[in-house]
């Protein structure tokens, strides 16, 4: 049965644009819809614009594998493309002797996933860097950096249209079906409700990508994990920035700990905590900023009361809850479902930005192996 378009890639975020350029550059037919008025107004654009190393995940994963290969990827492309980034380097301190082993741990870990220019500094050495900084040891990596997210989007929706592929607004996904003969029947909202049918199906719509892979009938409930929100605050500085590296302290359970990070202007900014939620709000609640001044003081003593405000948060889009291990991403193709044609990225929470390049070379590696 034909078709009337040949692939639909659901979201026009870094992942979704990304996806989108790699499919069109490689001859296939490609429109993505998105349900906002313009590109990148989800995750992608409420993040640290950090690009991370590939220093913490475990071995083996694909955040590790793809975070590093999608780091050199877009290192080489932002270069290419004119995209505004900057190599700033990263400082992760030990604020106490006990947290010095976690420093060990950790480089031992970025040598397994592939992160070697890594370096453990003293407090001297550290404080040399950033005389401002407490520590009581600290890791540099060089090859940590800072990207105008909204210009890498806009360069990979240049390239994606260049390449023949279209883009379309105002057009939300709200449902559909696995046909028997190969290929999806899709339905769409916004202003003029539509249906289009499609040979490949990409998932690219970030927080809700498993509420709406159940939306879609046909696709086994058991491929499909349960989402969680984890809210993430920033509060901006007041004046100029005391560092000119980024800064985190040794990483907790679900996020990376309030950590300072820079933009292109050389504003800083702290952020993001980490908070649990029901439904996606992004307010920030001024008051959580208390808990911001405790957290920076462990390693930025001389941080004067009354110098955050409230900037934006992002929401993590987690597969897993918060009592349990963190998840992997899920980039869910014919090998998880069954379905030729389909893939569901799940849970593309940080290293997303930095690892897009990767992550669409991935999407397209699972679908090569079933659809033409
Ligand atoms: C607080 C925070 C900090 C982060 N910091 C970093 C960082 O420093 N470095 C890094 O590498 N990564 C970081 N990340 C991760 C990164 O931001 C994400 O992995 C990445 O932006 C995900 O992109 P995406 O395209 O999958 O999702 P999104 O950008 O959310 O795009 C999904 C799109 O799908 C659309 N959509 C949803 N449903 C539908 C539908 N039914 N129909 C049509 N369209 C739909 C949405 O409108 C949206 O535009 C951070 C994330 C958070 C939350």
């Amino acid at each position: 049965m034909s078709t009337d378009i040949d692939c639909i890639v659901v979201g026009a975020g870094a992942v979704g644009l990304a996806i989108a350029r790699a499919l069109a550059q490689s001859g296939r037919e490609v429109m993505v819809v998105e349900a906002a008025e313009g590109i990148g107004t989800g995750t992608s654009a409420r993040n640290s614009e950090v690009i991370h190393a590939g220093i913490y995940y475990p071995a083996g994963s694909l955040k590790a594998r793809l975070c590093v290969e999608g780091r050199h990827l877009l290192y080489a492309y932002c270069a290419e493309h004119g995209v505004k980034h900057k190599r700033l380097g990263k400082l992760i301190v030990a604020t106490s002797e006990d947290e010095i082993p976690t420093l060990t741990d950790i480089l031992k870990k970025a040598h397994v996933n592939g992160v070697t220019d890594m370096e453990l500094l003293s407090a001297t050495q550290a404080q040399a860097l950033e005389p401002a900084l407490f520590c009581t040891a600290a890791l540099f990596s060089p090859s940590t950096g800072i990207i105008d997210s909204h210009g890498l989007m806009l360069a990979y929706q240049g390239d994606a249209e260049n390449a023949g592929a279209q883009c379309v607004f105002h057009t939300p996904l709200l449902s559909g079906s696995v046909r028997s003969s190969g290929g999806f029947d899709l339905q769409f909202g916004g202003a003029e409700a539509m249906s289009l049918s499609c040979n490949v199906l990409i998932n690219a719509s970030g927080l809700h990508a498993p509420t709406l892979a159940r939306k879609i009938k046909g696709i086994p409930e058991s491929s499909i994990p349960t989402e969680y929100l984890c809210k993430g605050s920033y509060f901006s500085l007041q004046g100029r920035a005391p560092f000119t590296h980024l800064i985190y302290p040794t990483p907790h359970h679900a996020g990376l700990g309030v950590h300072l990070t820079l933009d292109l202007g050389g504003q800083a900014k702290f952020g993001p905590d980490v908070q649990w939620i029901d439904h996606v709000d992004y307010t920030v609640d001024p008051a959580r900023c208390e808990g911001f001044y405790e957290a920076v003081r462990t390693y930025w003593p001389g941080m004067k009361d009354g110098t955050l405000s409230p900037s934006y948060s992002g929401i993590r889009p987690k597969i897993s809850g918060p009592h349990e291990p963190a998840a992997d991403f899920m980039i869910a193709g014919p090998a998880k479902h069954g379905i030729p044609g389909l893939v569901n990225l799940f849970g593309i929470e940080s290293p997303g930005l930095t690892s897009s390049l990767a992550i669409a070379k991935e999407t397209l590696a699972c679908l090569s192996m079933t659809s033409s």
